[in-house]
This record gives structure tokens, C-alpha cells and sequence, in this order.
């Protein structure tokens, strides 16, 4: 019988790499993946043998994964950040379910939108919601409606696949819908390659987001009507009263 290993590799270095997860990759006799996460893996462990796949490849992926395990071996199926978050664990698990003698362990990673929290500074720190602007499983209309959803109800949010080559005006678009509620003046950010050696980032308002251009390996942040910048940081107040 074999073990799946499920794991979130984090947002790209060793140090937001989870003990949990280095340890099932080595664990692992081979490790499978998207091409670029398998990279981020073998940097760290040059020698194990490797099964990497194209974008859009994930259900191929994951069935020669559960496949190898079915056959007795122990697979890492490798994710950037965490695996359960816009990642391959629900498939992972779906697809294993014909398969029972295989072993599944989701192994959690930092994902982007901590990673990237933390560069910017605090601006989670109270009620937030994450929301793909990738239309590639979602229809529009449907992400359309919980951004709507989301401004109104007062909270920050963070935008994963905030843009790509096929779809570069989903910000602008997304931006638009939330400036029907909410302030021009809202703080926002983005981070770009969170925990990677190209790290960038940048904090604005929504009305300058709108217009800002961003990619597939972008992670954006719009604050709650009640986030400020604080020297240079996006902070969400949780409620605690510091003066008087
Ligand atoms: N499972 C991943 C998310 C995959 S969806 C996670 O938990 O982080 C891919 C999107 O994640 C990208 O378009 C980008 O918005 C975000 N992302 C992933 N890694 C990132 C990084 N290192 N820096 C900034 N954003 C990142």
C-alpha cells in the first residue's frame, strides 16, 4: 500500500517551507507536480525522481499519482502554498476514493495570501475572504456576484490569479464592482513572487489598484473600509485601544 502525500510547499523558500512538508517530500520516492513546483521541490532535493506536467495537466496529474500509490509507492503531489487552497487536494482526495487501499495525507503550507500578509504587514488581522479572479473553473458571473458579495460586507479581501495572459483586465474589472461600495481611498496592496528571490510589493489605494498591472504570480490586497497605512504598512485594527 502506498502513501499520497498531499503537499503545500509554501510560497517558494526554504523558510515558509513547513517541517511537515520537507519531511514528506523525502520521504516521498517520487514527487509529482506542475512543472515550476517541481522545481521549487528538486532545488531542495536534487536527486528524487520526478514526474512534472504542464499548466492545466491536473487531472492527469492526479490520477498517476493515485495511480503510483495504488501500485505501492509513496508520492509527493507537490502544491505552491497550501494544497486545499485553490490547489489539488479535493481532487486528490476524489480521485483516491476508487482507490482505498492508498494512504492520503494533505500536508498544510503557507499560502499566498499569508505569505504575502506578511510583507505588507497586518492586513487580515480581523474578518477576511479570499476570491479567485480566475475564470478558467469559475464563471464570471459568479465571481462577479461574491465580490459584490464582499464589498458589502465591510471586510478585506485578498484576490488570487489576479490576472494572466488570456484574461489581463479581471483587476480592472473586479476593481470596478468594488468601487460601487467602496471607497476610492480604500488601502490596498499587492505582492509579487511572496517568499521568492524577485520579491516585489507595493501598497495603494483601490482607485490606483484599478489600473495597476499585475500577473499570474501576483497576490492582491484590498483592506477593509477600516485598514490604514501605518509607516508604510496596510493594518487592519482588530479593535484594541492603544491611546488613553
Ligand atoms: N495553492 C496556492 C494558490 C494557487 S492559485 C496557495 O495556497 O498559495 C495561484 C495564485 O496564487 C497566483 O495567481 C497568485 O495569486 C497566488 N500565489 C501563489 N504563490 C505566490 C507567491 N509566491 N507570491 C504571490 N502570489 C502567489
Amino acid at each position: 500500500m502506498g502513501r499520497l502525500f498531499v503537499v503545500g510547499l509554501g510560497p517558494g523558500d526554504r523558510a515558509t517551507m513547513t517541517h511537515g512538508a520537507y519531511a514528506a517530500l523525502e520521504a516521498a520516492d517520487v514527487i509529482c507536480g506542475y512543472t515550476a513546483y517541481v522545481e521549487l521541490a528538486t532545488a531542495l532535493l536534487p536527486h528524487k525522481p520526478t514526474h512534472a506536467t504542464g499548466m492545466g495537466g491536473e487531472l492527469e496529474r492526479c490520477a498517476w499519482a493515485v495511480h503510483e500509490a495504488a501500485a505501492g509507492k509513496d508520492v509527493a503531489l507537490v502544491c505552491s502554498g497550501d494544497a486545499g487552497v485553490y490547489g489539488l487536494a479535493g481532487l486528490a482526495l476524489e480521485l483516491a476514493a476508487k482507490e482505498p487501499s492508498v494512504d492520503v495525507q494533505i500536508i498544510p503550507g503557507v499560502t499566498a495570501a499569508l505569505a504575502g500578509a506578511a510583507v505588507l504587514g497586518a492586513p487580515l488581522v480581523n474578518d477576511f475572504c479570499t476570491i479567485s479572479l480566475s475564470d478558467y473553473l469559475t464563471p464570471w458571473e459568479t465571481i462577479a456576484h461574491r465580490l459584490r458579495c464582499i464589498a458589502e460586507a465591510g471586510i478585506a479581501l485578498c484576490l488570487y490569479n489576479p490576472a494572466s495572459r488570456h484574461r489581463p483586465d479581471h483587476l480592472r474589472k473586479a476593481c470596478d464592482i468594488l468601487l460601487e461600495v467602496r471607497d476610492a481611498t480604500t488601502a490596498c496592496g499587492w505582492v509579487r513572487n511572496a517568499g521568492r528571490a524577485e520579491q516585489q510589493h507595493k501598497v495603494l489605494t483601490l482607485a490606483e489598484l484599478r489600473d495597476e498591472p499585475v500577473d499570474m504570480l501576483t497576490t492582491v490586497f484590498v483592506g477593509a473600509p477600516q485598514t490604514t497605512i501605518v509607516n508604510g504598512h496596510l493594518v487592519t485594527p482588530r479593535g484594541y485601544r492603544i491611546d488613553g
